[in-house]
């Protein structure tokens, strides 16, 4: 019998995440500690004994779908943000979402898991993954093995360096009473969100102009300067 060379895989899950478009997520997990998501299981998957055990960990693998980029085609070599947009790699040394195989694989912080109206739910923290996002696996991230101290990060050595945020008055009212309103740290979130400098490269250096992060129903409007970024105002609903 021959080996296959094609796989179906069965989506298990769905992520429910404040990133309602791609632009301002972090190019990878663990850099926004204020990204509470969770993964829902779907059927036949929904139980809780398909979990046991996982609560001892705090990591998780999540092996996922950019499922975003599926109409898009994938090329041999990729410009990686990081690299200012203008060095080229090869895709199999980068973490680009066009790739041959929509794969994704993200380690996150594992929060409770928990049946809500008879759905199973496991939270996650600081997730870089858009609303929606199709999960085809869990997996517990195991310290002995995952975690390699003198591995070395090719071009990628170190995370990006991160600006202040400021927030105007309004801004600043306007992150309260969305606190009040819906429970959710707006505020942290779009501060750790923006200090990342989510523009694509060739804006980097530019100043004025007003940019717009969709987080939740909340779109945050805000201005680029050179020292630092500042939040202008926030509308709600989606953009
Ligand atoms: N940590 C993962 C990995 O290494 O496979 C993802 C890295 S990828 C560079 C991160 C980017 O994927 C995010 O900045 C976001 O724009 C994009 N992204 C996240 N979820 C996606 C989805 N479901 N479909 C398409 N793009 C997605």
């Amino acid at each position: 019998m021959s080996t296959p060379t094609s796989f179906t895989f069965q989506q298990i899950g769905v992520v429910h995440s404040c990133y309602r478009q791609k632009f301002g997520i972090p190019r990878q997990p663990g850099l926004i500690e204020a990204a509470n998501g969770r993964i829902e299981l779907l059927a036949p998957f929904n139980r809780m004994d398909v979990l046991d055990g996982l609560e001892g960990f705090s990591h998780i693998w999540v092996h996922f779908i950019f499922h975003q980029c599926m109409q898009e085609n994938w090329k041999a070599k990729i410009r990686p943000p990081r690299l200012g947009g203008k060095t080229k790699v090869g895709v199999f040394a980068s973490r680009a979402t066009h790739r041959p195989n929509p794969l994704g694989l993200s380690v996150v912080k594992l929060g409770a898991i928990y049946q809500e109206e008879g759905r199973v739910y496991i939270d996650i923290i600081g997730a870089d993954l858009l609303d929606q996002t199709p999960v085809v696996d869990i997996k517990p991230y195991l310290p002995y093995a995952d975690a390699l101290p003198d591995a070395k990060g090719g071009f990628a050595p170190l995370p990006v360096e991160v600006k202040p945020v400021r927030f105007t008055p309004q801004a600043e009212q306007q992150c309260h009473s969305y606190l009040k309103h819906t429970g959710r740290d707006l505020q942290s979130l779009a501060s750790q969100v923006i200090g990342q400098d989510p523009r694509p490269s060739y804006l980097w250096g530019t100043t004025g102009r007003i940019h717009g992060n969709q987080l939740w129903d909340a779109n945050v409007k805000w201005v680029a300067y050179d020292e630092y970024f500042e939040v202008t105002e926030i509308e709600l609903g989606e953009s």
